[in-house]
Parts: C-alpha cells; sequence; structure tokens
C-alpha cells in the first residue's frame, strides 16, 4: 500500500548507522517490497542457507497479506467493503478477520482518532491511488456531508466470522495498522523457525527481537521536518516496535499548501498539528496504530489518547519543530542535535 511507503532514507540509514561499516560475518540482511515500501529483514547469528529458507516463507506471506489488506485493489478487503456497505450480515474472509478486530478494539481507545472506516475520506482526498493527488483539495461539501456520516469500527460488530456494519458509510482502509500488523506476523513466524536475533524494517517502522550481537539493535527516527536526516537513534530492545507516522510520507503541496496522508476524522481534512509522532510498545499492531491515532490528537490531545492506548513511550514533533516527550522516551533516545525547543510530559 503505498499509504504506507517511506523514504528510501531507511535503507541508507540502515547501512550506515544500524549495522557499522561493514556487516558483520554472521549477519544476514536482505530487503523485499511489500506494502508499498521496502522492508528490510535482518537476522543476526542465522546460518546462510536457513535464512534464505525462512525468507522465502516471510516473502510468501508479505505477499499474501499486502493481497488480502490492500485498500482499494480488488481482493478480499474490497469484497468485504462491498458487504458493509449492504448492512447486511455476512461472513466475512477470514484473511482479514485478525486485523479488522484489532483495528476495531485499537480505534474505540483511541477515541476513533485512529479510524480506518473512513477510507470514503481517504479515497476523496486521492490518496487511494500509487501516485499521489495533486490540484486543488476536494470540494468542502463533500468533505462535510462524508463527515457527517460518522463511519466508525464501532458500527460493526463480529461474532466469530460473521460481521456486520450499521453504516453504509463504513468502508475500511487498514493503511494505518496494516504494516504493523504484518510486522507482528512475520516476527511470530521467525520466532517459530528458531530465529531470536532479528529486526524486521518496513521503511522506518520495525520490530526488534533479541540483539546484534553483543549489543541491542540500534535505529534512527527520521527528522519530520529535514528529508533524509536522522532526529534522533534509540535502541530497539527484544520484542520492541518503533512505529513513527509522519506528514512527510505521502504529501501535496497545493498553492503553498501541504495536504498530507493522515486524515482527522472529525474534519475530514488533514490532520493539523503534528510533523510526526513516533510510539515505543511491545505490539506493533498497537505502535502502528498509536502513532497514527496520536498525530491525529496533536501536541493538545496526544497525551490523553496515549493513556488511553495503555502508550508511556511517546515522541511528538509539531509542525514548527517543538518535541513533546514522555520520559520514557527521553530516557531512550539521543538526539543527533540538541532541540532548540523541548516539553516533557507524561501521559495522563
Ligand atoms: P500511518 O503512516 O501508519 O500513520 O498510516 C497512514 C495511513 O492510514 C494513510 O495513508 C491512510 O491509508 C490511513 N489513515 C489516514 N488517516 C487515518 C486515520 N485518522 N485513522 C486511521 N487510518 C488513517
Ligand atoms: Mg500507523
Amino acid at each position: 500500500m503505498p499509504a504506507l511507503r517511506k523514504t528510501p532514507f531507511v535503507l541508507a540509514l540502515f547501512a550506515g548507522l544500524l549495522l557499522g561499516c561493514q556487516p558483520a560475518p554472521t549477519e544476514y540482511r536482505t530487503t523485499l517490497l511489500s506494502f508499498g515500501t521496502l522492508i528490510e529483514i535482518t537476522f543476526w547469528g542465522v546460518e546462510k542457507d536457513k535464512a534464505n529458507e525462512v525468507i522465502k516463507e516471510v516473502e510468501k506471506d508479505l505477499k499474501f497479506m499486502h493481497n488480502a489488506w490492500h485498500a482499494w485493489q480488488p481482493g478480499p478487503m474490497s469484497r468485504i467493503n462491498e458487504l458493509l456497505q449492504t448492512t447486511a450480515p455476512f461472513s466475512a474472509n477470514p484473511s482479514v478477520l485478525g486485523p479488522i478486530i484489532r483495528a476495531r478494539e485499537l480505534a474505540i481507545a483511541s477515541d476513533h482518532l485512529f479510524n480506518p472506516a473512513i477510507s470514503e475520506l481517504i479515497g476523496l482526498w486521492g490518496f487511494h491511488s500509487d501516485d499521489l493527488p495533486h490540484g486543488p483539495p476536494p470540494p468542502a461539501d463533500k468533505i462535510r456531508s462524508l463527515v457527517a456520516q460518522n463511519p466508525r469500527m464501532a458500527d460493526i460488530t463480529i461474532n466469530d466470522v460473521r460481521m456486520q456494519s450499521r453504516n453504509p458509510h463504513v468502508k475500511l482502509d487498514l493503511g494505518g495498522v496494516a504494516k504493523g500488523y504484518g510486522v507482528d506476523q512475520i516476527i511470530t513466524l521467525l520466532k517459530h523457525r528458531g530465529i531470536n536475533n532479528a529486526i524486521v524494517n518496513a521503511g522506518g517502522d520495525l520490530k526488534a527481537i533479541g540483539r546484534h550481537g553483543d549489543r541491542p539493535w540500534k535505529v534512527g527516527i527520521q527528522d519530520p521536518r529535514k528529508k533524509g536526516a536522522v532526529l534522533a537513534m534509540v535502541e530497539a530492545l527484544d520484542g520492541e516496535s518503533v512505529f513513527t507516522s509522519g506528514n512527510y510520507e505521502r504529501f501535496y503541496d497545493y498553492q503553498g499548501h501541504r495536504y498530507h496522508h493522515i486524515i482527522d476524522p472529525r474534519t475530514g481534512y488533514p490532520a493539523a498539528g503534528s510533523s510526526s509522532v513516533t510510539v515505543i510498545c511491545p505490539d506493533a499492531t498497537t505502535a502502528d496504530a498509536a502513532a497514527t491515532a496520536l498525530f491525529v490528537a496533536g501536541p493538545k490531545d496526544w497525551q490523553r489518547i496515549a493513556r488511553q492506548m495503555g502508550i508511556s513511550t511517546v515522541m511528538l514533533v509539531d509542525e514548527q519543530g517543538k518535541i513533546y516527550i514522555t520520559p520514557e522516551m527521553q530516557a531512550r533516545v539521543s538526539f543527533i542535535e540538541p532541540p532548540a525547543s523541548l516539553q516533557v510530559s507524561k501521559a495522563k
């Protein structure tokens, strides 16, 4: 999904910063293309033949998930969307049930700021295409009328495989959570195959297990206001996920204004106030949804939503470059340059 695409900066970052100058002999690294982004997978201490074998499985799984959950190409998700529109009960394809159930829980915990039911709005903004939109924003009355339909994950009921929406305007776009769910699945597969030291990095969003030899895995967090620059480094500890949502990932400029891909479901317009949000927590699905939700919540409301979602390690960079950070995150990051403006406060 191009919605999930990030810049090739990550590759360079990993080549230079994560892995050191020369790959160590026990390191195995490969890059796959899925979810509209480059997925870099690194193992430590895994024999090459075994690594190659496992990667083949990973590749198959990624392909399956990408096709099943795609927000606008025909497949299981588009079929679910057609059936949800009918407001009649139906049996959902099991391949999409897992992420939908998790997305529903996370949407409710976020007060629906993370709202994967707003696919009609995201489509109206033109983000349902491999190419970026251009030209003027959609007409205000169309945006208003879609917001007024108030589609929410809570409109969906799920009993085993039976699903039903009471709102015909619920249309799902899992772009804000699919990568996290996919990364969790891949890490589970790696562990089943006996791989305990690995990092799966989907365009800067990642989950780590174990260590990189005698040190933890180290990753960079992109500076949202300087293309290709690293804002801070952080160690990803065993079983941790580090996810960032940013307004630099997919956007277009029109008459001096930036229109980006994270939509505030309350206004129908790209969320204002944040440039990026980084979340660290064990579960990649939660980290992904929370980064999107806190981005929408913005500098004024992120603490409340973080608390509700059970997240304590957060950094939000606002549109002016001011950094809001929890003590838990502050203890973890090393900034490349001392921030000009930093406010430390807990999730509350
Ligand atoms: P992320 O990069 O994880 O923040 O995901 C952004 C993607 O999630 C967008 O490209 C859309 O597909 C989708 N999206 C946009 N706004 C929202 C929202 N408020 N809640 C959930 N998903 C969203
Ligand atoms: Mg997300």
